[in-house]
């Protein structure tokens, strides 16, 4: 039996499709997404164009995240969470260190690629 709503269609009472799920990557082509309510502008800048070769970049204020395409696609994923995990920081007042996000980063990465849950 087949139904559907906005957000799903469920093909039997055991299977769910979740309309709404992308990768991160179709995340980064969208170019925004929601955190906090907010929507969040998603940039990509080259290598070339800044002076600090930064893998990325976060503005809490202008609510951007800027991520080098230069660098291979896995390093853009765990880079959007780092630079992810420095606007939670800035809007909830954590106040964590760069170590710290860097840490947080890694290790959230390694548990949605080591489980399936990102590809
Ligand atoms: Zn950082």
């Amino acid at each position: 039996m087949l139904t559907s709503s906005p957000e799903r269609i469920s093909i039997s009472n055991k299977s769910t499709i979740d309309m709404n799920k992308k990768t991160i990557q179709e995340l980064i082509a969208d170019g925004f997404f929601k955190l906090f309510s907010k929507t969040i502008w998603l940039k990509k800048f080259q290598s070339n164009s800044r002076q600090d070769g930064a893998f990325g970049r976060s503005d809490d204020l202008m609510n951007v995240i800027s991520i080098n395409e230069d660098i291979p696609t896995d390093n853009q994923e765990e880079t959007l969470l780092h630079e992810v995990i420095h606007l939670i920081d800035a809007n909830l007042g954590l106040k964590l260190t760069e170590e710290q996000t860097q840490g947080l980063s890694v290790g959230f990465y390694d548990f949605l690629r080591s489980n399936g849950l990102m590809d």
